[in-house]
C-alpha cells in the first residue's frame, strides 16, 4: 500500500541531507544569527555537540506569532519567489535548517525582538511543538539543540568521536570569526571558554589570535577590486590546506577554481605543501551558484576563468611585492634570450615578451619546466631555469634532474660557492652541481629520524630548558590523536593547558630545533590526515620533517661539508622526502653550448 509519508518522517529523512553532524547544525544556527544582524554570537557545545549545542545571538529576534512558523519546512523570511534565487545575499535561504534540526533533536528556542516587551520560549521534540510560552529574555535569539539524532539511531552511528566532532565545530567558528571580524564570537567547549574575538572588524587580528600558525607565515596583503585578504610568502608553506580559507560573499566555501587561482598566482614558486591564504572574494550573486550542495560548502562560478584570473592576478601582485626580484636582472636575461632567438630588437617590450614565449612554446620539446606566465613576475628559481632555455638543441641544454644515477660519488665534489643563502655549488671534473640546502637537510633529517625511530629505545633525552609549543584550538582538542605518537617517538611532552604543551625531553636522535619544528608540524598535520595506522604515521612523519628544517639558515663552509657528508650517507640522497630533487646537474658541455662555444 502506498502511503503518503507522515510529515515528521519526511522531515527526519530530509534532515539527514542537511544536518549530517553536529557541525552542520552549528553552521546553520550561526548563519541564522549572522543573517539576523548579530553583533555577538556565543557558541557552546558539549560532547562534541552530540548532547548539547547552544547558539546565542543579539540579532533581530522572532516575534511570538512567527516563532512556530520558523520551524516549518520551507519557511523563510529571506526569499519569496523563484527569481530571488538569483540574488541571494543572505546565508540561509532554504527555510529548512530549523525544521531539520528540530526534527532530529530536542530543541528549545528563546527569542525576543527589540520592540517586544516579552519574548517567547518554544520547545520542540523531534519536530513536534511541546510547549510555547511567553518569557522574559534578552533581545536576540538562543537556540539549544540537545541529544542530536536521539530519534535517528542510524544517523547517530555516523558521528565521530566527541573530540573530532568538537574539533570540527571549533574550526568552523574560527573560520566564521575571521570572515565576520565585525562580530564578536565566543566559543565554549564542555564548559570551558576557548576564545572570544574582539569583533573590531579587523580580520588580521582574528587570524593572529585563532590561526597563529597561519599568521606566522609572513602574510602578504592581497587587495584588488574583487579579491582581498592575505597570502603567505612563497617560501613558507603549510603541510595541509587547513591554512586556506576562502570566503565568497561572506560564505565559507571550498572551490577548486579558487585553489587553482591561488596556486597560479605563485607562478610555480610553491614546490611542496600549500600556501596559507585567507581570501575574501566578492562576486555578483547572479554569477555564482551556491545551490549545488545541501551543505552549501561547495560553490560553482558561472565565469570560472575570470574568477581564476582575478584571484591569480591579485595573489601574484601581493607575492611579487613581497619578494619580487629586481626587474633589471630579468630584463638582462630576456635580452640575452632575445638575441639567442634572433627576435628583431625593435619590437616593443610587450611583444618581445610574448614572442619569446610564443617561440618557446612552439619549440617542439618536452619541457619539464613550463615557462612562467609573465617573464617579469618569475621567481629567482625560475630565472635560473630560464637562463638555460636552450638555443639550438633545447632538450640537451636543460639542467638535468638526477634520478638515481647510481653510482654517484660525493667524494669527487669540490665546494665552489654558496648562493642565495640556499644553494650550494659543487663541481666535479665535468659537471656543475647545485644543491638545495633545504631539500638536502630534509632528506638527511628524514633518514636520521627513521633510523632513530626504528632502532633506538625512544627514551626521551631531557632538555636543559624546556620549551612549549602552542597549537590552534581545533588541533588542541584532538591532542588525543597525536600526543601519544609523539610520546612513543621519544618526546617527554605534556598538556600545559590553554592550547599549549610543554616539552621537557626530546628524542635522542633530534636536535632541539628539529624536535620543536617536528612536534609542531606533526600536530598540525594530524587534523588533516586522521586515523593512526602506520601508513598515516609515515605520511605525517614525511610531512613533518619539512617543519623541522628551516630554509635560508645561512650555513658556514664547515656546516656545508657536514651536510654533504650526511647526505652522502643517505639511502636516497637524490630527492627530499617529498620528492623534490636535492640537487641538479649542469654539464660543462651544456654551459659551453649556451655560450655557443660548441
Ligand atoms: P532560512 O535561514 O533558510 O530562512 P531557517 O530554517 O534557518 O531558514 O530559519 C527560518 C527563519 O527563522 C529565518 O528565515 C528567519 O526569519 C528566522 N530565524 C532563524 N534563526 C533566527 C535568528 N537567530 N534570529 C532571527 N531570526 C531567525
Ligand atoms: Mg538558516
Amino acid at each position: 500500500m502506498i502511503k503518503v509519508l507522515d510529515s515528521f518522517v519526511a522531515d527526519k529523512i530530509a534532515a539527514g541531507e542537511v544536518i549530517e553532524r553536529p557541525v552542520s547544525a552549528v553552521k546553520e544556527l550561526v548563519e541564522n544569527s549572522i543573517d539576523a544582524g548579530a553583533g555577538s554570537i556565543i557558541v557552546e557545545i558539549r560532547n562534541g555537540g552530540k548532547s548539547y549545542i547552544r547558539v546565542t545571538d543579539d540579532g533581530c529576534g522572532i516575534s511570538f506569532d512567527e516563532a512556530e512558523t520558523a520551524f516549518l519546512r520551507h519557511a523563510t523570511s529571506k526569499i519569496s519567489g523563484i527569481t530571488d534565487l538569483d540574488n541571494i545575499v543572505s546565508l540561509g535561504f532554504r527555510g529548512e535548517a530549523l525544521a531539520s534540526i528540530s526534527a532530529v533533536s530536542r530543541l528549545t528556542m528563546v527569542t525576543r525582538r527589540a520592540e517586544d516587551m516579552s519574548g517567547v520560549k518554544i520547545v520542540l521534540h523531534g519536530g513536534r511543538v511541546v510547549s510555547k510560552d511567553r518569557t522574559g529574555c534578552n533581545k536576540g535569539t538562543t537556540v539549544i539543540a540537545e541529544d542530536l539524532f536521539y530519534n535517528t539511531p542510524a544517523r547517530r552511528k555516523f558521528m565521530k568521536t566527541d573530540a573530532r566532532e568538537a574539533s570540527s565545530v571549533i574550526e568552523l567558528i574560527q573560520q566564521y570569526a575571521v570572515c565576520y571580524a565585525g562580530i564578536r564570537f565566543m566559543m565554549i567547549n564542555n564548559g570551558i571558554t576557548l576564545f572570544t574575538t574582539d569583533g573590531d572588524g579587523d580580520p588580521y587580528n582574528v587570524i593572529r589570535m585563532l590561526y597563529p600558525t597561519i599568521a606566522k607565515h609572513g602574510l602578504l596583503h592581497v587587495e584588488n577590486e574583487h579579491v582581498k585578504g592575505y597570502v603567505s610568502d612563497p617560501g613558507s608553506t603549510m603541510n595541509t590546506r587547513k591554512g586556506q580559507l576562502f570566503f565568497v560573499n561572506g560564505r565559507l566555501v571550498s572551490s577548486t577554481v579558487i585553489e587553482k587561482g591561488l596556486e597560479e598566482g605563485y607562478h610555480g614558486r610553491i614546490f611542496s605543501g600549500f600556501p596559507a591564504a585567507v581570501l575574501f572574494i566578492e562576486a555578483e550573486p547572479c554569477d555564482i551558484d551556491v545551490n549545488i550542495h545541501p551543505g552549501k560548502q561547495e560553490i560553482r562560478f558561472l565565469r570560472q576563468d575570470e574568477v581564476k584570473k582575478d584571484i591569480s592576478e591579485a595573489v601574484s601582485t601581493a607575492v611579487m611585492s613581497g619578494s619580487g626580484i629586481p626587474k633589471g636582472f630579468v630584463r638582462s636575461i630576456e635580452k640575452t634570450l632575445e638575441k639567442q632567438l634572433n627576435i628583431p630588437a625593435q619590437q616593443k617590450d610587450e611583444t618581445e615578451q610574448t614572442s619569446i614565449r610564443e617561440f618557446l612554446k612552439n619549440l617542439d620539446r618536452h619541457d619539464p619546466y613550463e615557462m612562467p606566465e609573465t617573464v617579469e613576475t618569475s621567481a629567482a628559481a625560475e630565472v635560473t631555469e630560464t637562463m638555460y632555455v636552450p638555443v639550438s638543441s633545447p632538450a640537451e641544454a636543460e639542467p638535468e634532474v638526477i634520478h638515481k644515477p647510481a653510482p654517484f660519488d660525493f667524494a669527487d665534489l669540490v665546494f665552489k660557492g654558496y648562493v642565495f643563502n640556499t644553494y650550494i655549488i659543487m663541481q666535479s671534473k665535468d659537471d656543475l652541481y647545485i644543491f638545495d640546502q633545504h631539500a638536502a637537510h630534509e632528506r638527511v633529517f628524514y633518514e636520521k629520524f627513521m633510523r632513530g625511530y626504528n632502532n633506538s629505545a625512544h627514551s626521551p633525552q631531557p632538555v636543559l630548558t624546556s620549551f612549549t609549543i602552542t597549537v590552534s584550538n581545533d588541533v588542541y582538542s584532538m591532542s588525543g590523536e597525536w600526543l601519544g605518537d609523539l610520546i612513543r617517538m621519544g618526546y617527554d611532552i605534556e598538556d600545559f593547558g590553554d592550547c599549549t604543551f610543554i616539552v621537557r625531553g626530546i628524542p635522542p636522535y633530534m636536535s632541539a630545533g628539529e624536535a620543536e619544528g617536528f612536534a609542531r608540524g606533526y600536530a598540525e598535520a594530524t587534523g588533516e590526515a586522521g586515523g593512526s595506522n602506520k601508513v598515516v604515521i609515515d605520511k605525517l612523519i614525511t610531512r613533518s620533517c619539512k617543519s623541522a628544517v628551516k630554509a635560508h639558515d645561512v650555513l658556514s663552509e664547515h656546516e656545508i661539508n657536514d651536510l654533504m657528508s650526511e647526505l652522502a650517507k643517505c639511502d636516497n640522497p637524490y630527492s627530499c622526502p617529498h620528492g623534490r630533487p636535492t640537487f641538479i646537474r649542469i654539464s660543462s658541455y651544456d654551459i659551453e653550448r649556451s655560450f655557443r662555444r660548441k
